[in-house]
């Protein structure tokens, strides 16, 4: 067998023993909480689609009346041809809401997050990292060039132990960190580790994927709010809110900006008519969280910060199967495992939405309540 094969497949035989293979499962999405897998209808816990706006009629009418106006793609990079109209209303759009000067929109959060870290820090620059930061965060940090140092997970005193090490010696320092963490739910300790950046002329970069409420990080004193168009917004692409002359850079410098297509119309349509329906209809933002709350309860679990809740398992293969116990009672909660999370706290990560009804909800707590934590 070709050496490429012979290694593809030994890797792939460690990850199945190891419980850790992933698959693609072909999903449809019917509606904000139903999806299509293997035949059966379920309803998701496995989406960030927080406020159900995927498949919202004001969404597809202003992506279709985009493609019919602009085209599908782009054509180019944005810095070429590719900054079709709509970009400029949608970055006006979004500085607005986080409370910023500017904005800058990417093609995905993963793109923003790629590039932010290096167009900012190189050699000679030192990176503080959560150790549980988003995968696209660490690849950013690592881009960079720059010297990267990991914290304890939400510990603002260990970050204060690193700068008083680590400062002196460098040019510029950047504080990483999400605002809510996507496998936990918890939120960081914004106001803290805005004094310390104060303190020591560091930046405080802050990734809001999952935060609804879109002023925290900017009201805490974050100077670079990272966000993304792709989950509670409905549609797809990842931005940037900071001030003019950290945007009017940026737009220079970010490789993952420069050098990739510019988003299609439609996409950036729609999340200008999500940002419309939020703006008319705040109301909307507070229901995940109280969907979760509700989820806490039921389940007795410690109660949700958030509109993500870890029903933490342990080892891979359990988290497997306490998937397939809530598939066989029609509910998609997908397993996250190592090296998502760390290892031996694979785990359900459920999403809650602002349309989840409340009797199913309480049914699913009831089922994580007695029959996946009592065996956990
Ligand atoms: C999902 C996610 C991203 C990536 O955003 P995409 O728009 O899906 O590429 C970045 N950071 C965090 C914390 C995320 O959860």
């Amino acid at each position: 067998m070709p050496s490429l094969d012979e290694f593809a497949r030994q890797k792939l035989l460690a990850l199945e023993q190891a419980h850790l293979r992933r698959t693609l499962v072909p999903t449809g999405r019917l509606n904000d909480l139903f999806v299509e897998r293997n035949g059966r209808r379920l309803l998701s816990f496995s989406c960030n689609d927080y406020l159900g706006l995927a498949h919202h009629p004001a969404l597809k009418a202003a992506a279709i009346a985009a493609i019919e106006r602009h085209g599908v793609g782009a054509g180019a990079s944005r810095l070429v041809t590719g900054d079709h109209p709509l970009y400029g209303e949608l970055e006006q759009r979004l500085a607005r809401l986080k409370g910023t000067q500017a904005a800058c929109v990417f093609g995905s959060g993963y793109l923003a997050n790629a590039g932010i870290a290096p167009a900012l820090t190189g050699r000679g620059d030192l990176i503080l990292i959560d150790e549980l930061a988003h995968s696209s965060l660490w690849t950013g940090a690592r881009l960079s060039r720059a010297e990267v140092l990991a914290f304890r997970h939400n510990d603002a005193g260990h970050v204060a132990d690193l700068l008083k090490d680590h400062r002196t010696h460098r040019e510029r320092a950047l504080i990483v960190t999400e605002g809510v963490f996507s496998m936990d739910g918890d939120r960081a300790p914004l106001a803290e580790l805005a004094a310390l950046a104060r303190d020591t002329d560091a930046w405080l970069m802050v990734d809001d994927a999952h935060d609804l409420d879109f002023a925290s990080a900017s009201n805490a004193g974050v100077q670079l709010c990272i966000g993304t168009l792709s989950k509670a917004i409905g549609a797809y692409g990842g931005y940037l809110c900071a001030s003019q002359p950290v945007i009017d850079l940026v737009r220079n410098r970010a490789r993952t900006l420069i050098y990739s297509t510019g988003l299609p119309p439609a996409v950036v349509a729609a999340a200008i008519a999500a940002l419309d329906l939020i703006e008319r209809e705040p109301e909307r933002l507070k229901l995940p969280l109280a969907k979760a709350r509700s989820f806490t309860r039921a389940a007795g679990l410690p109660e949700a910060t958030s509109a993500i809740v870890p029903v933490v398992i342990g080892a891979a293969a359990a988290a497997l199967s306490a998937s397939k116990l809530l598939e066989a009672e029609g509910y998609l909660a997908v397993a996250i495992r190592p090296p998502t999370v760390p290892e031996g706290t694979a785990r359900l990560r459920l999403s809650f939405s602002a349309a989840h009804p409340d009797a199913e909800i309480a049914r699913l707590g009831a089922i994580v309540r007695t029959r996946i934590l009592r065996n956990a």
